[in-house]
């Protein structure tokens, strides 16, 4: 019998989304007799920011064998335990999307329903205080959680990473090919595909090197040299909902004192991130050009960075939305050439890593099968949906009508997945998590609260505690917090530590 396994992988890219794919590829196919090849172009260069992640990235750290203190090290890291949002809901706001739970669920339902009676009584403290890392975040303290104290809030923070992108993808590059990925240097100039069913044969390099290949993964960038170019398989253009199109970045000297978090402060046509890491600070203004020229956002972005510049600035263009098909025929998009969803949440290195996932879950042959690829392409579009939804509520749910920007944002219609559940949380403060939706309900929470999205009641459950118990409950987990980020270490104490 004939055999059809893959033989011959290709990936075309070797920016953040490319390397991740060799090294993911290569560690977990290393039976399947696979020949995996990288093609990339020093002359085109990589997008080079995507410096800030969530939690999940440490599952694919973990996946490709990455050690946490050689992985540091080598991308000048820092620990996240969150992001600060300043300016959002209205001008002097700010408020932290933490990684990890607020307080402890009670008699069944969300914290959040214990939290929001007491609010109504009048005698709540702040929600932060009751949060773990967004607490440790601003004293700027850190410690790995500590799931052997069950009864500790230490067992259930979270954290991620703030790294040097550009570090990050040549330390996927020195794992892939010490597995045998095979990396080619060169510009793509042209791509034959099969005359009968259209999938791509063979990529032609401007040395005049031919490399062939069954399956290719396109990871070539926003352009999409594959999935767009060559397949034309169309883009949903999401950009009523995610207006912002442009992004200015610049370094800056590292601060003082390197927090473990990263801050989002939105500005007059747009937001500005700051993300520290050990050795500076990377900064952008990621704004609207309908609302703000590029000369603005470039003064507005010196004019507002906390540390003196180390280096130029740079200007990106985007747009949001998803390719109509993320995978189509033998090409499969990752990154920047499957769609966009703007930084703010810093998902896109989350969605790289979930669609590799997704591409080792549904693994192909030489056939190609249709079910498979139509399941692929309809579990990243939800996944992306829940994304933009989220990023959307950022922008829409705000009191802020201080300049055009905001009132569009405002008043812009949003989708109707997200109408209902603003209805549903304004109504009765209940977050319903989709399936194997990416952010919990501690996310939506910290949302809707933090852009001061007030609900009419709470869950009834919430109120099976007599005042009193309540009030005893809430003071000892205010304590247990407060206690716990006291005996906490510093987070540049703790780096230091680490990374000796
Ligand atoms: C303003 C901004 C801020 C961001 N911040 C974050 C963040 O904080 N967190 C996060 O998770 N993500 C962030 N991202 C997203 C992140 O930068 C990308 O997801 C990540 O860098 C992956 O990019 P990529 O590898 O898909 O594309 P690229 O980095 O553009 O790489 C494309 C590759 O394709 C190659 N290539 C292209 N054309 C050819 C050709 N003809 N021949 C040969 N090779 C070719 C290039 O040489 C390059 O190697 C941000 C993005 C932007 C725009």
């Amino acid at each position: 019998m004939k055999n059809n396994n893959i033989k011959n992988v290709v990936i075309l890219g070797g920016g953040t989304a490319g390397w991740m794919a060799a090294a993911a590829l290569s560690k977990s196919l290393a039976n399947a007799n696979l020949d995996i090849s990288l093609v990339e172009s020093e002359e085109i260069g990589t997008v080079g920011v995507g410096e800030a992640t969530i939690p999940h990235i440490k599952f694919f750290n973990h996946l490709v064998g990455l050690d946490e203190k050689e992985f540091l090290r080598e991308t000048n890291a820092t620990y996240k335990l969150g992001i600060e949002f300043v300016n959002w809901g209205k001008l002097g706001d700010s408020y932290v999307h933490p990684f990890g739970p607020y307080g402890i669920d009670m008699q069944g339902v969300h914290f959040h329903h214990t939290w929001l009676r007491q609010k109504r009584k009048g005698t709540a403290k702040p929600i932060e205080e009751f949060s773990l890392p967004g607490m440790a975040a601003k004293a700027g303290k850190f410690q790995h959680p500590r799931p052997d104290l069950k009864s500790s809030p230490l067992s259930s923070i979270d954290y991620a990473y703030q790294f040097d992108a550009a570090l990050y993808a040549k330390f996927m590059r020195k794992l892939s090919e010490g597995r045998g990925v095979k990396r080619i240097e060169g510009k793509v100039t042209s791509v034959k595909q099969n005359i009968e069913k259209g999938h791509i044969e063979s990529i032609e390099l401007e040395s005049g090197a031919v490399v062939e290949g069954d399956l290719f993964i396109d990871c070539s960038g926003f352009k999409g040299l594959l999935i767009e170019q060559t397949l034309k398989t169309g883009y949903e253009d999401w950009s009523e909902y995610l207006p912002c199109d442009r992004a200015v970045a610049r370094l800056s000297e590292r601060q003082e004192t390197v927090h473990a978090y990263t801050k989002a402060t939105a500005k007059e046509a747009g937001w500005q991130w700051r993300i520290p890491l050990q050795s500076r600070t990377g900064n952008g203004y990621v704004y609207c050009s309908k609302y703000i020229s590029d000369e603005d956002a470039l003064a507005s972005l010196n004019r507002d960075l906390d540390t003196p510049p180390i280096a130029d600035h740079k200007f990106l263009r985007f747009k949001t939305g998803i390719r109509k098909k993320t995978w189509n025929k033998n090409v499969v998009a990752i990154g920047l050439a499957a769609g966009f969803l703007e930084p703010l949440e810093s998902t896109s290195i989350h969605l790289i890593q979930t669609a590799i996932a997704r591409i080792l879950t549904n693994w192909p042959d030489k056939h190609f099968n249709e079910h498979d690829i139509e399941f692929f392409n309809r579990k990243t579009q939800a996944e992306y949906e829940q994304v933009r939804d989220f990023l959307i509520l950022h922008y829409h749910a705000t009191e802020r009508d201080d300049s055009p920007f905001w009132q569009y944002c405002r008043s812009m219609e949003i989708p109707k997945s997200l109408e209902r559940r603003i209805a549903i949380y304004k109504e009765n403060a209940r977050l319903y998590r989709e399936d194997t939706e990416l952010f919990t309900p501690v996310s939506w929470f910290a949302v809707f609260n933090g852009q001061n999205i007030e609900p009419s009641r709470y869950h009834p459950l919430a109120d099976i505690l007599d005042d009193d118990k309540l009030e005893t409950r809430m003071a000892e987990l205010y304590r247990a917090t407060q206690r716990c980020v006291e005996v906490m270490p510093s987070h540049e104490q703790y780096l230091k530590d680490v990374c000796r």
